[in-house]
């Protein structure tokens, strides 16, 4: 029997928050998110790529518009700088669907779905915690405001998860990924990468990193981008900054990368451009009454496993079905993490495995064949699964 009449409250209105609004709402609870930001979160525009089969069950579920633009690909290539040249060298190609999005077209898209919940924008939420009667509290320069379940939606340095798991602090690996938009104007004269980009996802492998590329839409209709993740060590700085900036992209393309994949990079117009240090975490619970985490409050993955935003979509759809299943709103955040705890930690754990083998301890790219990136696939995974490796593993 569904629980009923619960007024939920979200800290955090981005990818997670507006996904876990809708989740309540859909259950039938009184859901008021608050986000820090007073900005347009859509300005986040950076590439993700999901599973279309979740793409679908979003769209049936009625949390993404069918008319959310994506750029679906089915096919993978790696790639590697042939030895000896600057030509491109095709390793292997599998069967590997993916549904490209752009990151704030996304949460646009959530964000229209999230029907009668509030959303206060601009409110950021100072703390959290819980009344002498066991209820949950959150408090804002608005003053404070009970619920009876709070959801910490708030991302990786989340004030929620200081009552879930206050032990809990994130790894670094060590390496960074930079990451970014182009202009597809960069490939204009390069009619090869924009050949394979038209249908397929990229992996280029180069020594202790390696870039991933694919077309995503861009925010005026009809438009696309080339979406980039590049991961690696900073390159030593020649003109006396410190090593570690956006633009590193450029020297790190120049000295790895196929001569016109480097091109592409070099010159193209960067439309969004960061770098974060990579790094993990996990919590040993992700709920405990009356709070609750989702998305990257609850567990980073490293992002080779490209399912964060994956893993808050679907803690949304957990939370709505522990809803609609449960008696009490305690036994609904007992299911959630009875069903999602272990699938964070799952994910740390491939993380963890594939950035060792795609930037700690990479093999020889360019001697590679297709037998050898099925081999060399099958033995990182090691049994695990993961979306993106879908058709190495079924055969
Ligand atoms: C290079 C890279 C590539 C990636 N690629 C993919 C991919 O292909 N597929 C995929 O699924 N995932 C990918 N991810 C991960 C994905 O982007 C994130 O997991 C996801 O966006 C996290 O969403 P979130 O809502 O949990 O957190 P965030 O987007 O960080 O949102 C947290 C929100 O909480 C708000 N907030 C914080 N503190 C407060 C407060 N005190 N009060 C009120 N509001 C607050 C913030 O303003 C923010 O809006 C990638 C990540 C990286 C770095």
């Amino acid at each position: 029997m569904a629980v009923t009449g619960l007024r939920i409250g979200v800290v955090g209105g981005s990818v997670a928050g507006c996904a876990m609004a809708i989740a309540g709402a859909r259950a039938g609870a009184d859901v008021t998110v608050h986000e820090r930001s007073d900005g347009e979160l859509q300005d986040r525009g950076f590439g993700i790529v999901i599973p279309p089969d979740l793409h679908r069950e979003l769209v049936a579920g009625g949390y993404l518009g069918a008319d959310m633009p994506t750029t679906p690909v089915a096919t993978r290539v790696w790639l590697a700088r042939a030895p000896g040249q600057r030509s491109a060298r095709e390793l292997a190609r599998w069967t590997s669907p993916v549904t490209p999005c752009n990151w704030g077209l996304l949460w646009r898209a959530l964000r229209a779905n999230i029907g009668k919940s509030v959303y206060h924008r601009g409110l950021p939420v100072g703390s959290v915690g819980r009344t002498s009667a066991g209820r949950a509290l959150i408090r804002t320069a608005d003053g404070e405001r009970e619920y009876d379940i709070v959801v910490g939606a708030d991302g990786h340095r989340s004030v929620t998860r200081e009552l879930v798991a206050p032990e809990v602090r994130p790894a670094p690996a060590g390496y960074l990924v930079w990451r970014g938009t182009i202009a597809l104007t960069a490939l204009r004269d390069h009619p090869k990468p924009m050949e394979l980009l038209e249908t397929a996802w990229i992996t280029l492998g180069f020594p202790h990193g390696h870039g991933v590329f694919y077309l995503i839409p861009g925010a005026a209709p009809g438009s696309r981008l080339l979406a980039y993740a590049i991961y690696g060590f900073p390159p030593a700085a020649t003109d006396g900054r410190a090593p570690g900036s956006p633009s590193d992209v450029r020297s790190i393309a120049e000295e790895h990368f196929p001569a016109e994949w480097a091109d592409i990079v070099a010159r193209g117009e960067h439309a969004a451009q960061a770098l974060h240090p990579v790094a993990d975490f996990v919590v040993p619970r992700a709920a405990r009454a009356p709070f609750l985490l989702a998305g990257d409050a609850a567990s980073v993955t490293r992002p080779h496993t490209a399912s964060g935003a994956v893993k808050a979509l679907q803690d949304a759809r957990c939370l709505e079905r522990a809803l609609r299943d449960s008696s009490s709103a305690a036994e609904a955040l007992r299911r959630y993490a009875d069903e999602r705890t272990p699938e964070g930690m799952r994910l740390v754990e491939l993380g963890r495995r594939l950035g060792r083998e795609l930037v700690e301890h990479t093999p020889d790219w360019a001697a590679m064949g297709p037998a050898d990136v099925d081999a060399w696939s099958r033995a990182v995974l090691n049994g695990a699964s993961s979306y993106l490796y879908g058709s190495v593993q079924q055969r």
